[in-house]
């Protein structure tokens, strides 16, 4: 496992990854750019709390991780959740690289939009607040161009009590200087409609994902004949 921390705000980014996509590898890109992060540790997780277990195993999508990121230094990979033996929660894993990296260094846990809605069922959720600030990448199309705190009609709505959260935490990238945890930070990437479910459903009708994921992963996939 990578240990170095170089200086400046981490990027913590987890996820299933089953597989691994451009989608999460530009969400990634975009982080680092837009909020001047030093690195992006990728976190894939073992056995998913909250979701059916992934098709491929821990140590597959570890490797597909490792493949999709090789070459590119400001993209790390952390294999302590995929590696442990019992499941994993986002707040342990903040809470072990804290202490690695000390109070004062801003560390920024990265989520999609639609995970950022679900926040609040997520263990010990408000604790992360006070670990990481959380950045949420929204897409720049009409529904999911902002987080709705408020309309009943949206298809992402907050929880009541995420939506108190976004409103008193709502920060800007000039936060990351001042604080190490904390703050909400919305922001935009370009929408790649790219999804790990609809990877797996093309190849298990009989196509390659090209140009969806690495071609590296893709290559891996073919070789371990994954998601048939
Ligand atoms: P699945 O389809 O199996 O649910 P997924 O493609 O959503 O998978 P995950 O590993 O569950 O991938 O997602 C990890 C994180 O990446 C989440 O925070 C999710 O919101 C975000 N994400 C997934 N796909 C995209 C995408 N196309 N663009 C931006 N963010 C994405």
């Amino acid at each position: 496992m990578t240990t170095a921390f170089p200086p400046g705000p981490l990027g913590i980014f987890g996820g299933t990854f089953d597989p691994i996509h451009i989608g999460h590898l530009r969400l990634g890109q975009e982080a680092l750019q837009q909020l001047g992060l030093s690195q992006i540790r990728f976190i894939p997780a073992g056995r998913p709390p909250l979701r059916a277990s992934p098709c491929a195993s821990a140590q597959q999508r570890l490797a597909m991780v490792k493949l999709a990121i090789a070459g590119n230094p400001e993209f790390v990979v952390d294999e302590s959740e995929a590696l442990a033996a019992t499941q994993s929660y986002t707040v342990d894993t903040l809470t072990r690289l804290r202490s690695e990296l000390g109070p004062e260094r801003a560390m920024v846990l990265l989520l999609g939009q639609d995970a950022f809605v679900r926040l609040e069922s997520w263990q010990r959720w408000t604790e992360i607040f006070s670990l990481a600030h959380i950045a949420v990448a929204t897409r720049p199309d009409s529904a999911n161009s902002t987080i709705d705190t408020h309309s009943d009609d949206s298809q992402v709505k907050c929880t009541p009590a995420l939506a108190r959260e976004f409103e008193q935490r709502l920060g800007t990238v000039a936060d990351l200087a001042k604080s190490p945890a904390g703050r909400i930070l919305p922001f935009t990437i370009p929408a790649l409609e790219i999804s790990a479910t609809a990877i797996r459903q093309q190849i298990k009708s009989g196509s390659l994902p090209r140009y969806l994921v690495a071609e590296a992963v893709v290559r891996y996939i073919e070789l371990n004949h994954l998601y048939r």
